[in-house]
């Protein structure tokens, strides 16, 4: 790729919170595709790790980490009210604070996930408080009290982020194919009654990342293609999914929402062992851990069509990872022995020998059965397009540089998340990026390939119900 358009100026200063895998790869798109004066990019960056990097490329930073204490002093000291962006792409720190923050003074905001201060995560007791729907919902309570102003996109990443536009060209795609008159609908209303019209019952985010190097995982390594710390988190969060109206049947352990828009669940089980049937195009049929995600509760809300506890329409929705062997293996480790692995790895795109990050969204229950949209793109097609970074890393750092292209064609959009914006011009930014973006029609259902000598607790009147995507 040697074409970079320049989408637009940005005026003072731009501050890059965490440069560990996600903003190392952020920051040369940002170099591409804006203009801004480089003296004016400044990272705060605590690890030590990565202060090479940043010296022997020149690139502004300060170490001192955010906490609740700091973060008011430390931001306020770099950012200038009103002018230049503040892109959040770091762990523990609370997305929520500091997106008010940058509001506060009139600056443009992203992140790619709903993170909550350290300590959040395994220090709350309740599970109940652990779950995405409770960090989600404080974002969105926030947005209901104080609607419009400065423009925070929250969530703008792969997944969440990205997969929303997805959604978005999948249900296109499968009304055209179906032959019915396609007209992208213009809000929120008319994308949830154009799910409901075209019969699908549920979404997977369903991901297969092959992505491997040739030294084996060495025992007691967590081996991951993005962050650890960031997987090892989620992952130990209890298992979620947006919980559509054509399911029948209720887990055992699952907990529905008291409060909020009530479109997700969870279940009293960690996300990374609990395990789905999912389906990819590489694959095929395959198991995929239900790890909890914002997206799986934002896309249920966003395609709810009626109100209150009993809607007319609201699709399931659920992510169905499965992650690179490494991770796969370092998993089963980890909760086989109770404990973190003290040494992590993220596979760098120059170690990894062979591998795609396929990372799609599998809309299901339909008249052509299931259809899965996404981007296939292998690691060494990402060596071409952009550095310091594999595959699942840029496809979450192009939907970074699509959303603050969207923000900055958008200034005072107020609070929003990746459903609520203008899918088709943020796929236009992105889409060079991501390698082949394809639809694939499969009739595989969670009904096939099972254990036939091993009867299990199914429902075969539909096979699209919960009871039989989760495994046993
Ligand atoms: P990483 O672990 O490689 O880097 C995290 C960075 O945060 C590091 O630079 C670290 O020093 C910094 N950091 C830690 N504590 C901090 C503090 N108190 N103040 C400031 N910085 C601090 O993680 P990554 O792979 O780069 O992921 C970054 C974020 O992006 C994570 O929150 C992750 O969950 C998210 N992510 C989202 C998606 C998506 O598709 N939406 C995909 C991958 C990662």
């Amino acid at each position: 790729m040697t074409d970079h358009p320049v989408y637009a100026k940005i005026d003072g200063p731009i501050v890059m919170i965490g440069f560990g895998s996600i903003g190392k790869g952020t920051w040369p798109l940002i170099e591409r595709h804006f203009d801004y004066d480089p003296a004016q990019f400044v990272v705060i960056e605590p690890n030590p790790a990565n202060h090479d990097f940043l010296r022997e490329n020149g690139l502004r930073f300060v170490e001192t980490p955010l906490t609740p204490e700091t973060y008011r002093d430390v931001l306020g000291g770099l950012l200038e009210p009103g002018r230049g962006f503040c892109v959040n792409l770091s762990v523990d720190t609370s997305s929520l604070d500091l997106m008010k923050f940058c509001r506060e003074i009139g600056v443009p905001y992203i992140d790619t996930v709903v993170e909550p201060w350290a300590g959040y995560y395994f220090g709350t007791e309740d599970n109940a408080a652990r779950t995405n729907y409770a960090l989600r919902q404080a974002v969105r309570d926030e947005k209901a009290a104080n609607p419009g102003g400065t423009t925070a996109v929250s969530c703008c990443g792969a997944n969440p982020g990205m997969v929303s536009w997805f959604v978005k060209e999948a249900l296109l795609t499968l009304a055209r194919d179906t032959g019915r008159e396609v007209v992208p609908p213009q809000d929120r209303d008319g994308w949830a009654r154009l799910m409901q019209s075209l019969g699908v019952k549920g979404v997977h985010i369903a991901e297969r990342d092959t992505q491997a190097r040739r030294k084996p995982r060495p025992r007691n390594v967590f081996v991951n293609t993005w962050s650890v710390e960031g997987f090892i988190a989620e992952g130990f969060q209890p298992a979620e999914l947006g919980w559509g109206t054509h399911e029948t049947w209720f887990p055992e352990n699952g907990h529905r929402q008291e409060t909020g828009c009530k479109s997700a669940i969870w279940l009293e089980r960690p996300g990374a062992i609990t395990r789905v049937h999912t389906w990819c195009p590489t694959p095929g049929p395959q198991f995929g851990f239900l790890v909890t995600h914002n997206e799986a509760v934002s896309i249920s809300d966003y395609y709810t069509v009626g109100e209150g506890d009993h809607p007319e329409f609201r699709p399931t929705c659920h992510y169905a990872y499965h992650p690179c062997d490494d991770a796969v293996l370092s998993l089963h480790e980890m909760f086989g022995a109770g404990r973190q692995q003290e040494v992590h790895e993220i596979l760098e795109v120059d170690e990894i020998v062979e591998g795609i990050d396929e990372l799609g969204v599998l809309l299901f229950g339909h008249e052509k059965n299931a259809l899965w949209y996404g981007s296939r793109l292998s690691n060494d097609e990402t060596k071409l397009l952009a550095p310091y970074q594999n595959a699942t890393g840029l496809q979450v750092t192009s939907a970074v540089l699509a959303g603050m292209v969207w923000a900055l064609e958008n200034p005072n959009a107020g609070i929003v998340e990746t459903d609520e914006m203008d899918h088709a011009r943020c796929l236009e930014v992105q889409r060079p990026y991501l390698g082949p973006v394809e639809a694939h029609y499969t009739d595989w259902t969670p009904l096939q390939d099972r254990w036939e000598h091993f009867p299990e607790d199914i429902d075969e009147s539909d096979p699209w119900l919960f009871r039989n995507v989760l495994a046993s």
